[in-house]
């Protein structure tokens, strides 16, 4: 059997590999590097593929979401609502505004922002008088987090949702495909997201046209009519007309890619064992499974790793600690003392191989070996020796 990959960023040049050469050769002949005719396409291809009404190519999904917070005026001070288990680019870019991350909790079933703990948190915000702005909801691993709920709860409190969707472009959402579930959406096409570039890139999906054209100005350095115009303050953040040419191609089996996901996940949930918790493959969602990630209970995640490890199946920890206890964000305001579930999940999950080009042989040698590398576990930690 060949080796099982954590994520393989390589595998679909079996597939498009030769056209993929063939793009990137034609923008190297071509010479226009920036904003080539390759950045409009692919805009037009993501407008396409996700129903938002304007797509935005941008240099990385930290800068998108960047974008998105700078084209609504947010100000230092301002408090946005986070949660606290995700990617530090999350809460990074409040700060980095000089706004203020405020962490929430998050649900230990799907893993995505606690709509009670959102309501606590608002609370405990306007208690202390702070001007809160607005929400961002990760759709964590690739499944939607509940957008219907929190567009709810925004319209009451007047606060804007904006989805962190790094990790679910091509998920969907009760029949709506990310890009339309809130106003403004940022994407990643980082190698190892669902559909990844040759380098970093990202996008915003839009449905507001006075936002969009706002962050097409703030991408080029809050450019007006004319490209030496200055009309406000924004940053370089293009995508390279090389990584554009690569995800037109990629896009292009993106659909059958994503059905590959389905496949992998659902072979995961048929055959690994309760010793797992499983993140459940239904419920009114479809996602990119960016991850397939596992809750352990009662399982020692380090024996189980080092076990698997020598086995040849790689696994990772996403997150290992969570947002509101790292030092660079332990002095922000959260929604209570202890975010538990957040809490819970770091030092409980691990993540599985997880990408299209898994084989058969693979998923079955996996799963087998957890099952058994669990069962293992779990009579060592009763009967204290391996002997029943
Ligand atoms: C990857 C990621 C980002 C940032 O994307 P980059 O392209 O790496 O800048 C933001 N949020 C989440 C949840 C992510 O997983």
């Amino acid at each position: 059997m060949s080796n099982i990959s954590f994520t393989d960023l390589t595998a679909h040049q079996k597939v498009i590999g030769d056209k993929i050469t063939d793009a990137v050769n034609i923008v190297i002949k071509n010479g226009r590097y920036i904003m080539g005719p390759q950045v409009a396409q692919f805009e037009n291809d993501l407008r396409e593929f996700s129903g938002a009404k304007h797509a935005i190519s941008c240099a990385n999904g930290t800068d998108a979401l960047l974008l998105i917070l700078m084209a609504y005026g947010i100000k230092p001070g301002d408090v946005i609502f986070v949660p606290s288990f995700t990617f530090a680019a999350t809460a990074e870019v409040v700060a980095m505004l000089g706004a203020v991350p405020f962490f929430v909790d998050v649900d230990s079933a799907t893993y995505n922002i606690s709509c009670r703990s959102l309501e606590d948190a608002i609370g405990r915000a306007k208690e202390l008088n702070l001007p809160v702005r607005g929400v961002i909801a990760v759709d964590l691993f690739g499944r939607p987090a509940p957008y219907r709920e929190l567009q709810n709860i925004c319209d009451e409190e007047n606060l804007i949702l904006i989805a962190d969707a790094a990790q679910s472009f091509g998920s969907v959402y009760e029949g709506r495909p990310v890009g339309t579930l809130a106003k403004t959406t940022a994407v990643s096409f980082f190698p190892a997201k669902p559909l990844g570039c040759y380098g970093d890139g990202g996008a915003v999906l839009t449905m507001d046209d006075g936002l969009a054209a706002a962050m097409r100005s703030i991408r080029v350095h809050g450019q007006g009519a004319h490209k030496y115009d200055n009309i406000r303050l924004g940053m370089n953040s293009r995508l390279d007309t090389i990584q554009a040419a690569v995800l037109i191609e990629k896009l292009k089996i993106f659909e059958s890619e994503l059905a590959q996901r389905q496949n992998v996940a659902a072979y995961y949930d048929a055959h690994l064992s309760g010793a797992c918790v499983k993140p459940g493959i239904s419920g009114g969602f479809r996602s990119s499974w960016a991850q397939y990630t596992v809750v352990l209970d009662g399982i020692d995640r380090d024996a189980l790793m080092k076990k698997l490890s020598e086995k040849s199946i790689p696994t990772m920890i996403y997150y290992l600690k969570p947002l509101h206890l790292q030092p660079a964000y332990d002095h922000c305001p959260r929604a209570a003392a202890r975010l538990e579930n957040s809490e819970y999940l770091s030092s409980h999950v691990v993540s599985l191989p997880m990408h299209p080009y898994l084989l058969e042989e693979h998923l079955h040698a996996i799963c087998q070996t957890v099952n058994q590398v669990c069962a293992d576990l779990v009579r060592a930690a009763v009967g204290g020796g391996g002997c029943r």
